[in-house]
């Protein structure tokens, strides 16, 4: 697997929960799920809890920044911080799990201090990618 990370146009087992996802990002913004095929079943999973906790909220975006989960949200319910919660945790998840491949992994940095670039990889992504562990902080 190669090119830049992204939703695989088959997702298989979770092509309806991206589906969900991407009709509920709102008007205006990109329907455009930002993240690699490792983390699908944390969003997927993600996704469930937020529908339970509030079924009409709506999506800012979903996406990988500097090697971290992100998901902006609406809740018309008021539900933002039971929402919060669910999304730190899938976070926290996403963490420690590699975005291309879905085994464990960290967060690692390719090129210099300028021009670097951030992802959470597990060791043998890293290597075919050229990323380092980065230096913890
Ligand atoms: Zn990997």
């Amino acid at each position: 697997m190669s090119g830049p990370p992204g939703v695989p146009a088959d997702a298989g087992e979770f092509a309806a929960s991206l589906e969900q996802i991407r009709r509920r990002i709102r008007p205006g913004s990109e329907p455009r799920i930002g993240v690699g095929a490792g983390w699908v079943p944390i969003i997927a999973s993600l996704n469930e809890k937020l529908t339970a906790i509030d079924p009409e909220h709506s999506i800012l975006g979903v996406e990988e920044r500097y090697g971290l989960l992100v998901w902006d949200f609406v809740s018309p319910g008021g539900h933002d911080q039971a929402m919060q919660s669910a999304i730190d945790a899938a976070a926290e998840e996403a963490a420690s799990c590699c975005e291309i491949c879905g085994a464990p992994g960290r967060l690692m940095s390719r090129g210099e201090s300028g021009h670097k670039w951030l992802k959470t990889v597990c060791p043998a992504c890293a290597q075919d990618r050229g990323y380092r562990p980065e230096a913890v902080r």
